[in-house]
């Protein structure tokens, strides 16, 4: 996964967009990805950057910035959780969405069957975690040695903070929805969630933990 910030320390830049601003129409205009992505994610890169300088956290990779700074008292420290977390969970939120449909197969697919049900109660459980996400956050598919589930978390926290291996996530701050849906958050996650969810990607991320497991216990 080229595209997503793992590989170098600062300074950061914004990870290149896996497709055209418009490639996710109409179930999330240009617009808004041009705002989402230009704006919002690129102005966490450039204040990430700005916090780190001259810093402990000036030489390390983004994922340790989140882990070592995450739930840290002091003011600056959690200023840089706040960017770095939100740096992290936008390059992982472009790669979620695939503007040509995926197909979930494989031990993946399994996987869904024995945790959720199937694949229609996975879509389900995610939307009622972005629905109930109070104000301004993200809903996570997250596998626990190999076991699915469901999270929420609010702002820019994120289950890699916690050590928790995503393997898929949606936005659910206004600013990923609001030109296109208003108010209806709702419907945003039906059609993202029917339209765009990038189970390769996901399938990608589910063997990312498998590995470690195995790495780990050799
Ligand atoms: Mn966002």
């Amino acid at each position: 996964m080229a595209a997503i910030n793992t590989a170098n320390a600062g300074p950061f830049t914004l990870s290149p967009l896996p497709y055209d601003a418009d490639a996710l129409e109409p179930t999330i205009g240009a617009k808004t990805v041009g705002f989402h992505y230009h704006k919002h994610h690129q102005t966490y890169v450039d204040t990430l950057n700005k916090l780190v300088a001259g810093t402990r956290y000036a030489d390390m990779k983004l994922e340790q910035i989140v882990r070592a700074t995450v739930d840290k008292e002091d003011d600056k420290e959690k200023k840089i959780f706040n960017n770095a977390g939100q740096v992290w969970n936008h390059d992982f939120y472009w790669n979620s969405l695939s503007p040509t449909p995926t197909e979930l197969s494989g031990k993946l697919k399994q996987a869904v069957e024995r945790d959720f049900g199937g694949a229609a109660k996975l879509i389900e459980a995610l939307a009622t975690a972005g629905k109930e996400q109070f104000g301004s956050g993200w809903a996570w598919l997250v596998s626990k040695g190999g076991k699915l589930s469901v999270e929420k978390t609010a702002n820019a926290m994120n289950p890699m903070a916690k050590g928790i291996n995503c393997l898929f996530t949606v936005d659910v701050w206004e600013h990923a929805y609001y030109l296109d849906y208003q108010n209806e958050r709702p419907k945003y996650l039906q059609e993202l969630l029917k339209n765009l969810l990038n189970w390769n990607f996901a399938a990608e991320n589910f063997d990312k933990e498998d590995h470690a497991v195995r790495a780990a216990a050799e």
